[in-house]
């Protein structure tokens, strides 16, 4: 998608602080960190909302969540935990739409989320 600031920054025209990548992943530092550890893994896969996900993508969203345990225990919060996090549609507050799993740690969170 040529107007996607996910796609962009997945393609490198946009830059981004990279923490992983492979051929179908790619996860970066979010730009406006909630939390000590906010990381934000996609799929390079265009794919706007989780609404629009198929039977195709079920090894890929596997993908998405292994890749991000292995991002929290490179950060060393695995043990102490983390949460993960898809936003969807606008009343989640979802504003980018390119699915993404918030990986967010380091921090107490809090429950019910705001
Ligand atoms: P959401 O609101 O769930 O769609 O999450 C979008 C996330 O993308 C927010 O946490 C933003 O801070 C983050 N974000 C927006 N632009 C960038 C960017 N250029 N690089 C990294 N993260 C970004
Ligand atoms: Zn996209």
């Amino acid at each position: 998608m040529s107007d996607c600031l996910f796609c962009k920054i997945s393609l490198k025209k946009i830059p981004s602080r990279i923490v992983y990548e492979d051929e179908s992943v790619l996860a970066f530092e979010d730009i406006n960190p909630q939390a000590p550890v906010h990381v934000l893994v996609i799929p390079k896969k265009h794919i706007p909302t989780a609404l629009e996900l198929t039977e195709d993508d079920n090894a890929l969203i596997g993908h998405l969540f292994q890749t991000a345990n292995r991002i929290a225990k490179e950060k060393g919060i695995e043990n102490r935990g983390f949460r993960l996090v898809m936003n969807t549609n606008s009343e989640s507050g979802q504003s980018v739409y390119h699915i993404h799993l918030h990986l967010l740690g380091g921090r107490l969170m809090h429950w019910p989320p705001g």
